[in-house]
Order: structure tokens, then sequence, then C-alpha cells
């Protein structure tokens, strides 16, 4: 190679770090593995070695990724916030135990090891017991201050209590920072993502980005419903005399212990690289069965001083050594690009691949985004691709291997028509989305009448999918309104349908009237429009006659609500087709506004369970909480949380506990499941008292 072409080769290869670094730190949405982008990082640090001429400052293998965000106030750190070397190849856990045995000039060196977890560094301070600031890493040297939303973390205490006896006890500093991780747990992230899909949302890439994500949301109270976690690794003190003996890092890890912060339970040591081997086996296997993601392992020389006489490189600190677990991917091929049109007439591009073994489960499909995100991949129908499990989760094509082409790849091209109803489609760059507009389009009245029955909204018991496509199918129903119409005997004269059947949907449309007002505003299906969101409008307008008079300007001045959801509120609310959608379900009974349902339904005198008081506990078979809770008060019953002498009844499922055990105790009457549904069903009202 010439010099030139080394000289164009570093500087691509910085140009396109740079653009990986913005997308990870400030959009939270990388589009390259972290072990593609290492790769590249590796190559360039491998031409600066080699060519010291072409080496600069402000490359970024010098300069730390920036996360920062000018919406945060910027804050410096108090000690530079270096993030370690990164490793997948076991030869180089080999080559760092020799480097340091070497440099230290000793054998007998202490390792630890640890998770590495796949979260968002920040370093939290402590003053007095107290939690003042909190500062995402920045560019290592200052970082964007959080605090607000730092203090939504439960296990982060607003302020430590000195009773606690492990607090401040000799070694602990007062006035201290703290570094750790903050994640947010799989299960939490499965959640938020249920949520996101009932609210018409993309889901969230991955656990990681939604952190980073979250730790940037301006409002503080969407934080703490996002419900992170963190684990701590790291103390400082923050006043020199003040400093503690911390001897190791075991020492230290004990500490933030006794201050009462979290951190993780997994910490080992080891002496040698082959015992560093066995402790990362040890935890790539325990990582199947964690609520969060690790992504490798962080391994640390123990002692302190040691420590502190190997230094660190403006970068990296010398003493450790980041190992990362290869990330979960499969080739396979991709035969065929299907597309879908969701409720909102939204088309999306999705892959059918080959099935393919990854990371535990089999993937056949994948999602594409949009069209943009095609382009720019260049992805083709018969190309051989790599799919990856974006953070383990949601499986992505991440590439595809171009030099396995055989000439009969062929793109798809964003659709000119809808490809269910054939209307043309229109641009929408706002979301680099293209949508079916024809209100009448099957695949948009079908998700229309999905999320109208919906749990969240309307929430009608006995109307699965696929009832709805067959609905549509014979014509029975266009809109959410019709499905009033529907008359019990045509019902149960249908294919697969029966007497039960029918009374089970005219029950659940019945009951589907006096669902919360939110879950009516909710169930209207208005784009862009989410539960909370439904909730926030619920509580500010009483009724949709005053909602439709809300201007963008009045919306957007709401909680939560910004000006592009504002103006897709009023957008959809004065179309025509919507007045028509709304007069009709007014006329059904479905009322649009803030009425007294909700109270007659919670203490009514009607029903088979009319001023009772019920306790739910353990698990039901067919039934959620939530389910038997509309079901309790639907048939005129209270829900309580406790047993006492005034519960009437005690409905027990799998697993009950304490609460069955006071049941017998006061004499309250137990049902199981049968005996229950028996009692709430209409018509069978006697049931319970025999
Ligand atoms: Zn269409």
């Amino acid at each position: 190679m010439t010099d030139e072409s080394i000289r164009v080769e570093i500087d691509h290869l910085r140009r396109e770090i740079e653009r990986h670094n913005d997308l990870y730190y400030k959009h939270a949405s990388p589009v390259i593995s972290d072990q593609e982008y290492d790769a590249l990082e590796r190559r360039l640090r491998a031409l600066e070695a080699e060519y010291p001429e072409l080496a600069a400052a402000d490359s970024p293998t010098v300069c730390v990724g920036a996360d920062s965000d000018s919406r945060f106030p910027s804050r410096p750190h108090s000690h530079p916030m270096l993030s370690l070397a990164n490793s997948y190849d076991p030869l180089e856990v080999t080559a760092f135990v020799k480097r340091l045995r070497r440099d230290l000039g000793r054998e007998d060196l202490v390792f630890t090891v640890e998770p590495k977890i796949d979260g968002v560094a920040l370093a939290v301070r402590y003053r007095d017991g107290l939690l003042t600031t909190a500062l995402t890493r920045g560019d290592g040297r200052s970082g964007d201050d959080v605090s607000d939303n730092a203090r939504t973390i439960t296990e982060l205490p607003a302020r430590l209590d000195d009773s606690w006896p492990g607090v401040f006890p000799g070694e602990a500093p007062r006035s201290f920072e703290v570094r750790g991780e903050a994640y947010l747990r799989l299960t939490r992230f499965g959640q938020l993502n249920r949520m996101r899909a009932a609210e018409g949302l993309e889901p969230m890439a991955n656990p990681r980005n939604a952190t980073a994500g979250t730790l940037k949301t301006l409002d503080s109270r969407e934080v703490a419903r996002r419900g992170l976690s963190v684990f701590c690794y790291q103390l400082f003190s923050l006043e020199p005399e003040d400093a503690p003996d911390l001897s190791s890092h075991q020492v230290e890890m004990e500490v933030i212990r006794s201050l009462g912060l979290p951190t993780n339970p997994f910490l080992r040591t080891a002496t040698d690289p082959e015992e560093i081997m066995a402790r990362l086996d040890e935890l790539a296997v325990l990582r199947q069965g964690l609520d969060y993601q690790i992504d490798g392992a962080v391994i640390k020389l123990d002692d302190r001083a040691q420590q502190v006489s190997l230094g660190a490189t403006a970068k990296s600190p010398r003493w450790g050594l980041a190992f990362k677990f290869p990330a979960a991917e499969a080739v396979t091929r991709l035969l065929d690009i299907t597309v879908q049109v969701g409720r909102t007439g939204v088309i999306t591009p999705v892959a059918e691949l080959e099935p393919v073994g990854l990371a535990g489960s089999t993937v056949s499909r994948a999602t594409l985004h949009n069209w943009d995100e095609m382009a720019r991949k260049d992805i083709r129908i018969g190309d051989t691709v790599v799919v990856v499990k974006g953070g383990d989760i949601i499986p992505k094509i991440l590439r595809v291997l171009t030099d396995r082409r055989e000439g009969g790849e062929y793109a798809l091209d964003q659709p000119v028509d809808c490809p269910v109803c054939g209307t043309p489609v229109q641009s929408d760059p706002e979301q680099v989305a293209v949508r079916c507009v024809n209100p009448l389009c099957p695949a948009v009245l079908a998700g229309r009448l999905r999320h109208f029955a919906g749990r969240d909204a309307a929430d009608i018991d006995g109307l699965g999918g696929k009832w709805v496509d067959s609905f549509l199918e014979l014509g029975l129903i266009v809109t959410p309104d019709d499905l009033f119409n529907l008359e019990r005997d045509q019902l149960a004269v249908l294919p697969g349908w029966g007497e039960k059947s029918a009374d089970r949907l005219m029950t659940g449309l019945a009951r589907a009237k006096s669902r919360p007002w939110s879950a009516r505003i909710f169930s209207l299906g208005i784009p862009q429009v989410g539960v909370t969101t439904a909730r926030t409008l619920a509580g500010r307008f009483d009724s949709i006659d005053a909602l439709c008079g809300a201007t963008a300007e009045d919306l957007a001045d709401l909680p939560d609500i910004g000006p592009i959801v504002a103006a897709s509120i009023v957008e959809f609310l004065s179309h025509a087709s919507t007045s028509e959608f709304i007069n009709n379900l007014k006329k059904s009974g479905f009322l649009l506004e803030k009425e007294e349902i909700e109270e007659v339904d919670d203490g009514g005198l009607s029903g088979p369970m009319a001023g009772k008081t019920v306790v739910l506990t353990g698990t039901l078979d067919n039934l959620t909480r939530d389910q038997a809770k509309a079901l309790i008060r639907a048939a005129g019953g209270k829900v309580a949380g406790s047993v006492s002498g005034r519960t009437d009844y005690v409905v027990a499922g799998g697993k009950a506990g304490s609460k069955l055990e006071k049941a017998l105790q006061w004499g309250v009457e137990v049902l199981d499941e049968s005996g229950f549904l028996a009692l709430v069903q209409p018509g069978d009202g006697n049931h319970g008292n025999d």
C-alpha cells in the first residue's frame, strides 16, 4: 500500500468510527454490532501504530466517544471517566496477564472477574449522605447532568440512611462518588415493549438502547415509570482528607455494599489466565439465567497500589480488561420480503428468512424497519445475510454478504400502492415511513378493530383476532362501532360459533361500555396516542366534544404531549370519517364522556355480586388479575386488597398464600376459579351461597 492509500483508509476509518460513536452515544441507536465497531477501531489502531506520522490527537482511538446531549447541562467529572480496553480473544487475556506481570515485575498477581453489564455508565455523587449529582460518561472529561432521572432509580437511595449499621463504617467516606452501570431488567424491558406495541409504537431494539434513551428523557416521571436498575462498581472519596483506605477492588466493593448501594453478586478472583478463563466460562453459563444482559466480563487487577503504579492511557486504565462474549450472529438466506400494513396505515417490510438457530431460538423473520434502512444496507431478496439479535432480543439483519451474490438477487422497491387495497401510498418523511391513507383499507380496518377490542382499550372478551378477520370478510362489520349492531341470534348460527360464544361476545360488548374513560379514549385508535397519553387526555377533557374543541396548541401544553402528537390528535379528530365513527359509537351507547359509569360499577347495587367485597389471591388459570377484577366490578362487587371480617368472598387460584389462611380464620367463603366464574356469569347468580 502506498502512503496515500493508507492515509485515505485512516481518514475513512476515523470518519466511520465517529459516525458510529454518534449513533451509539448521541442517538442510542447503533447500526453495527460492538464486534464490528471494535474491528474498525482495532484496524485504525494498528495502522496508527505502524504509521506514527499519521497519528492525530483528535483520532477516535485517543478520545472517548461522547454521549453529550445539549438538552442536559454538562458538568466536569471528578476523575476522568475512562472505559476499559476491549477484547474478544482469549489469547489477549493471556497477553494482558503477562504484560502486567512483566510491568510489575512479579508473578503473584490477583485478578477479579465480574460480569460486564450491558447498560449505560453513570457517575453518582453523594454529599453527606444525599444524592446530589449524576453524570453520564459524556466524553470522559465531562458528562451530562441527569441527576433528576437518576433519582428515580429506586436502588439508588436519594438519602443514605445513617441509622443503617453498615453506613460510614470508618472506611466509607461521607462524601463520595460511586460509579456504576444503569440497566433495564429483561422482564421490565419486555413489559415496556408490550406497552409500546399496545400504543402502536415501534419496540425498543434492546435494553441498553432503552436505558440510554430513558436516561436522556426530559420527563422524570416517565423515567420513573420505566424502572431503571443499577449495579455499582467503583468508589471515590470527594474529600481528600476523608479518603478511605480501599486496599483492593474487593474491599472497594464491600464498602459500596455497606453503604446500601447495589453491587452485582458475582465477584470472583483468579491468579492466572487459566483461572480467569474458567471464571469467564462460569459467567457465560450463568448469563443464560440472568434477568439483565451482560455482554462480557470485566477483569481487574485487585490490588489498589498495583493499579496506581500501572496508571492509565488517555483512554483506558492499564490494570483492567473488558472481555466481550461474541455476539449472537447467524448466517442465513433472505427468502422473501413481505409487507405489513398496520392499523395506522404504516407499511413495514419484514424479512422472511430460511429458519436458523440463533442464541437458543429459531429465527425465521426479522424486521427491516423501512425502505431507507433497506437501501442503506443494500438488502436484496435472495441475499445471504448475517442476522443478529439486537441485544439478543429482536432479530435484525446486520449486513449482507455481498461476495456470496450470484446475480439473481433483487431489491424490493418501496411500494407505490398499498399491497392490501391498492390505494397509492403516501410518504411520511417525518417518520421515514410510507403509509396507506385509505381509511377503508382492510388491513387498516382489521388493525383498528383489533386495537379497539384490545385489553387496554374496550377489552372485549370473546372477540379474538381471527374473528375480527372473519367478521370483516363476511361483511358483518367495517368499523368498531358496527360491533354494537351485531345480534346474538345472527352470531349464534355462524360457523364455529354457538349460543355460548354469542352470549360471551354480547356480554363482552355490554361491559366494553363501562370501561374507564381513558380506555375509551385509547380505544378510538388515535395515531400516536398510547395508554399514557390517553390517560392525560382523560384527565384534562371530560368529553370527546371538549377534546374535539381543543387546538394543537392546547394539546401541546399538556404533559407528555409534544407538537407531533398534538397535530396527530387534531388531524384524526377533524376527519369526517372520525366524526361519523364517534357519532355511531355514541348512538350504540358507547359513551364518549366522563360520566358516572365507573362509580356505579365500582359499588353498584345490581349484579350477582352487588354490594359484596371480594379479595383475589393466587394465580387463576384462565383470567388475569385485571380481568378478574373487571368481572367482579361488572357483577356489582368491590375488590379489596386484604381479608378482613367484612370480606364476603376470597377467590383463590393456584399458589394462594396467607390471604387464603386468613379467609379460613375469618370464615370467609372461598371460591375457586370455576365457582367464581359460575357466580359472576349472568343468569347463574345464586351459585355462590351453596
Ligand atoms: Zn391499504
